[in-house]
C-alpha cells in the first residue's frame, strides 16, 4: 500500500481530536474549486460517518459543475449566511482548514476564523503554510488536498469504513487539480490511490463528464472569442496573454466559472511555456497565471500581482485598470522571456 503519512504521534493526536470533538467545521478557500469542496465534502462524509456534529462552510459560492458531489447541498456559503456561519465557527471546538497556506484565503472569513479558540488543523499542499493552525499537514509534494486528505485518513485508520461519496469527493479534487492528470501526476501513489477509490465503488468517466460535459453555449462562445480576438502571441517571450474586460465579459452573459481553464489553452502551443489571463472584476483584475516545466509562475504573480501559487498554476490581483494590468505584463515580458530561457535550459 501507500506508505503512510502521518507520524504515530500526529495520528494520535488528530484521532484524539475528532474523538473529542462535539461541533466540527471544515472550511476552504474563496472561489472554491473542484479539490476545496472535494477535500472538504470528502471530510465531512468521513466525520458524520463517525456520528460528528460537522459543518463544511466555504467563503463564497462554488461553481455549478460540483453540485453532483453527495453533500453539496449541505454546504453553508459564508456570504449568504454569514450570521449562521459565524455563530458555527464561534461554537466548533475543532476546525479543519483545507486547501490553503494562509488566513488571507478564506477572505471575508478571515477575522473570525482566527478569533475563534477552537483548535485547528490544516490539510494542504501548497508551498509554505504559514503557522496558523495548530496541526500543520502539509504536502507540496503531492498534488492535491484531496490526495493529502486520502493519506491523513488512511493513517487515522479510517480507509475500510470510506464511503462511496467520500471517494468521489476525493477523486474529483485529484483530477481537477492535475487537469485531469495530465500535470503534477507523475508518481506512482497517484494511481495507487485512483485504483483504491475504484475499489471502492466511484466511477471515474461519469465524473469526469459531470465536471467538464456542462458547458453552456455563452461560455463556449466566450472562450472562443478569448482565443480568436483576445489572445496576444509573443514567440519571442515563449509568451501568450489573454484579457477580457467586464463588457465583454457581460456581452456573452459570463456566469462565474465560465473561463475556468481559458489561461491554459495557449500552453497547448508547442512553444508557448508561459500562459497569462487577465479577468476585469468590478474593485480589481483577477490575474490567472500558468507555465510548463520549470518556469515558475508563482514568481510572476509574488512579485507583480499580490498573489502567489504554485509552480505552475498561480495567481493573483491587480489593483488598477484593465489597460494597467495588460501594460505591466507587456512591461515584464522581457522578464518573462528570461525565466522561459532558463527553463529551457534546466530540461
Ligand atoms: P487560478 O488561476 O485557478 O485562480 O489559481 C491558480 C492557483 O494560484 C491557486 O490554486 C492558488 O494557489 C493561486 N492563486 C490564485 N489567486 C491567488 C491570489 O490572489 N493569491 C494567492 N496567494 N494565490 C493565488
Ligand atoms: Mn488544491
Amino acid at each position: 500500500m501507500i506508505p503512510k503519512i502521518l507520524s504515530k504521534s500526529e495520528a494520535d493526536e488528530i484521532s484524539n481530536c475528532i474523538d473529542e470533538t462535539e461541533h466540527v467545521v471544515i472550511v476552504c478557500h474563496v472561489a472554491p474549486d473542484g479539490d476545496a469542496i472535494g477535500s472538504s465534502l470528502a471530510l465531512w462524509h468521513t466525520l458524520t460517518d463517525l456520528g460528528k456534529d460537522a459543518y463544511v462552510i466555504v467563503p463564497d459560492q462554488y461553481p455549478a459543475s460540483l453540485r453532483f458531489l453527495k453533500g453539496c447541498k449541505d454546504i453553508l456559503v459564508y456570504t449568504r449566511y454569514t450570521d449562521f456561519a459565524q455563530k458555527l465557527i464561534e461554537r466548533a471546538d475543532l476546525i479543519f482548514c483545507l486547501d490553503f497556506n494562509e488566513p488571507k484565503r478564506v477572505d471575508s472569513m478571515e477575522p473570525v476564523l482566527m478569533a475563534s479558540k477552537a483548535k485547528k488543523i490544516l490539510i494542504d499542499h501548497h508551498l509554505y503554510p504559514s503557522s496558523f493552525c495548530d496541526i500543520t499537514i502539509s504536502h507540496p509534494e503531492i498534488s492535491s488536498s484531496c490526495e493529502v486528505l486520502f493519506r491523513v485518513i488512511c493513517s487515522l485508520g479510517l480507509f475500510e469504513q470510506m464511503s462511496v461519496d467520500a471517494a468521489n469527493a476525493i477523486y474529483t479534487g485529484m483530477m481537477t487539480d492535475t487537469g485531469n492528470f495530465t500535470y503534477n501526476s507523475n508518481y506512482p501513489e497517484i494511481y495507487i490511490t485512483i485504483a483504491e477509490l475504484i475499489k471502492k465503488g466511484i466511477n471515474k468517466d461519469m465524473i469526469y463528464a459531470r465536471i467538464h460535459n456542462t458547458n453552456s453555449e455563452e461560455k463556449l462562445r466566450l472562450n472562443g472569442f478569448a482565443i480568436s480576438q483576445k489572445m496576444e502571441v509573443f514567440p519571442e517571450y515563449d509568451a501568450a496573454i489573454i484579457s477580457l474586460s467586464q463588457k465583454e465579459l457581460n456581452h456573452y452573459h459570463y456566469q462565474k466559472g465560465d473561463t475556468e481553464g481559458l489561461v491554459n489553452v495557449p500552453l497547448s502551443m508547442e512553444n508557448i511555456l508561459f500562459s497569462a489571463f487577465l479577468r476585469e472584476e468590478s474593485n480589481l483584475i483577477k490575474i490567472s497565471l500558468r507555465s510548463k516545466g520549470t518556469f515558475p509562475a508563482n514568481k510572476i504573480a509574488s512579485e507583480y500581482f499580490n498573489g502567489g501559487g504554485h509552480l505552475n498554476a498561480a495567481g493573483g490581483e491587480f489593483y488598477g485598470t484593465l489597460q494597467e494590468a495588460e501594460d505591466l505584463m507587456h512591461k515584464i515580458l522581457p522578464v518573462i522571456g528570461e525565466l522561459a530561457i532558463q527553463s529551457k535550459n534546466e530540461q
